[in-house]
């Protein structure tokens, strides 16, 4: 099977070189490629063109349904491989959707790709290939919280959610709107053993003014846990836009 990449147009798939605007990478030179489809559905997904399709009439703050032909691409990993490695960077940032959820074809894409350092995010509900995971060198996870709109027993798997807190390339990275999503966070730390320095709070928000209002409510409550503060370094530089 190929990989099902997303579009930043019809036809063209979403491959590009930008700096990592969140969590323990933030600010890295990295190549970017975002892979489509995923199994959950958040209410203030910010690339719902990824799984949101035509019949998918699960909630979403746009309400917005995307055209699966234009908005998904599909090719072979040796040609991912060719055009990632056409933008000379040392690291790899694998996003989506859920990126995980192609892990098969994923190993053959990084097994393409020797030397680079490889990061990938994911919403922490699917474990990772066999094949996929020795090549694999940082998790950004994230877990999607009751505010997501997400069903509890879809969106926080138990078993995974233990597996990430024991791996220690996993970094936990929680998206928070209002102060209920931080005692969220804290009962989850304690039933899943998350060591406090691999989580990072980050403000929910596609707007410069929207992160620094929560960014700034969310300091001091960083400092009380020992958590850490994430920004969204990209929106701040290039606004809410697909290829950055
Ligand atoms: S898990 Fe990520 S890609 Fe999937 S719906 Fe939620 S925010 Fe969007």
């Amino acid at each position: 099977m190929p990989l099902i990449l997303a579009t930043t147009a019809p036809g063209e798939p979403e491959i590009f070189a930008s700096l990592q605007g969140e969590g323990p990478s933030a600010g890295q030179p990295c190549a970017f490629v975002r892979l489509s489809g995923c199994n959950l559905a958040c209410q203030w997904c910010d690339t719902a063109y990824t799984w949101r399709f035509a019949g998918d009439n699960r909630p979403h703050r746009d309400d917005a349904h995307y055209d699966r032909a234009a908005n998904q691409a599909t090719l072979a990993e040796a040609d991912v491989a060719t055009r990632i490695a056409a933008l000379a960077q040392p690291r790899l940032v694998v996003t989506g959707g859920e990126p995980l959820l192609q892990g098969a074809a994923l190993a053959r894409l990084l097994a393409a790709l020797p030397g680079m350092a490889v990061e990938v995010e994911t919403n922490g509900t699917v474990a990772p290939h066999a094949a996929l995971d020795p090549l694999v060198g940082q998790y950004n996870v994230s877990p999607k919280l009751a505010h997501s709109g997400n069903p509890a027993p879809l969106a926080l798997v138990a078993e995974r959610m233990a597996a990430w807190a024991a791996d220690p390339r996993a970094w936990f990275k929680f998206v928070i709107a209002r102060a209920e999503d931080v005692e969220e966070v804290l009962q989850l730390q304690e039933a899943c053993a998350i060591p406090a320095e691999r989580i990072y709070l980050m403000p929910e928000g596609r707007d410069s003014a929207s992160l620094r209002t929560r960014a700034a409510w969310l300091a001091p409550l960083c400092l009380r846990h020992g958590f850490r503060l994430s920004d969204r370094l990209h929106i701040h530089l290039y606004g809410d836009e697909r290829g950055t």
